[in-house]
């Protein structure tokens, strides 16, 4: 990136920017190589700014949370990093007339001081999110989940920036939610959500506390890793399969199918990208020849990819 347009990114006020950043330090993975630009982005209005920025001098960008469902390239990636950060991690809740209430929660704010705000106000409805550890941007990209439901039951609608660098809000079906998936538009970035809450019942906090043990007990949750890697294929279990095709405990360098859950792979310490992205592969193409089911990558590969070809 040259020096003039470092400079221009630079000066974008409500922004602050970090040039030749590891990705490493911002992925829950622990690996990916340096984005030419990192922006913390602290308003809309500076997320409007540095969009524009980067349309007009022809950069690319993407958009990282928690960094906790991604795989980010060794090679990193020639274009901007955008993390929403301070600023748009508010949280309220809107009480209507009738007595039923909503909460609007910004991008940047983790899952985990959603639900403790949830429970300081006696809300339900996001507890089935107990124990992901991303940002309400980075769920609702993911429509993320958990075996006590998924976020599409509980999202109204999603306030976005477009790629043109309209700000607008999405009602919630027009993201074409499914398990793990949603359609936004390209280059759209997630700014806000509004939530359908209703009132708290006791049990339902017990229920959040069985569900956090049961996780800590089934889940590798000591080691870097994004969860579980694949979703789970209809009717089936992607551990299941990656367990029966002998791959539970498989290594590549640093990177290591989880012995405690085969859809979990782990950094044990030091592994790249590319370790981690071996064995993936070796995972699909595996129980693709054993049990004829194509597994689909939950695990969103960010950075530049672009020498690996598909498995
Ligand atoms: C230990 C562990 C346990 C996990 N358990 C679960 C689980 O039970 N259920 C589950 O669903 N997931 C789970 N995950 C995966 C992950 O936490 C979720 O997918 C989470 O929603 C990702 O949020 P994030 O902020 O980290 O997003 P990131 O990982 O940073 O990004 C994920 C995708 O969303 C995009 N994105 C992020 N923010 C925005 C935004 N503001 N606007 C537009 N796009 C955006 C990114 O570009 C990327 O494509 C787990 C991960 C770990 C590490």
């Amino acid at each position: 990136m040259n020096a003039s347009v470092r400079q221009r990114l630079h000066a974008i006020d409500g922004t602050t920017t970090a040039f030749d950043e590891l990705m490493s330090r911002h992925t829950t993975y622990k690996v990916g190589g340096p984005a030419s630009a990192y922006v913390d982005v602290h308003t809309v209005e500076a997320l409007q700014r540095v969009i524009a920025a980067l349309n007009q001098v022809g950069l690319p960008y993407l958009v990282l949370g928690n960094g906790s469902n991604v795989l980010f390239s060794d090679a990193g990636f020639r274009g901007a990093v955008l993390h929403l950060s301070r600023g748009l991690d508010a949280v309220a809740l809107q009480r209507q007339a009738d007595g039923s209430h909503t909460l609007v929660a910004g991008a940047a704010l983790s899952i985990t001081r959603l639900l403790r705000y949830a429970k300081s106000e006696e809300l339900a409805g996001l507890e089935f999110l107990g124990g992901v550890p991303g940002t309400v941007g980075g769920a609702v990209r993911m429509n993320a989940g958990t075996r006590l439901g998924e976020l599409s039951e509980s999202l109204v609608a999603a306030e976005v920036v477009l790629a043109d660098g309209a700000r607008t809000w999405l009602d919630a079906s027009q993201l074409d939610l499914s398990y793990r998936h949603s359609s936004l538009p390209a280059g759209a970035v997630v700014t806000a959500a509004r939530f359908r809450t209703t009132d708290a019942t006791p049990q339902m906090w017990t229920r959040l506390d069985e569900v956090l043990a049961y996780r800590k007990a089934t889940q590798p949750l000591t080691m870097p890793s994004c969860g579980s890697v694949f979703a789970n294929p209809p009717g089936d279990a992607a551990g299941r399969l990656i367990e029966a095709a002998g791959l539970k405990g498989r290594r590549s360098g640093g990177a290591q199918v989880s012995e405690q859950h085969a859809n979990w792979i782990v950094n044990t310490g030091g592994a790249t990208a590319t370790d981690v992205r071996r064995l993936i592969d070796l995972c699909v193409t595996t129980v693709r020849t054993r049990f004829a089911v194509d597994l689909r990558h939950e695990v969103r590969f960010l950075g530049d990819w672009a020498d690996w070809g598909d498995a």
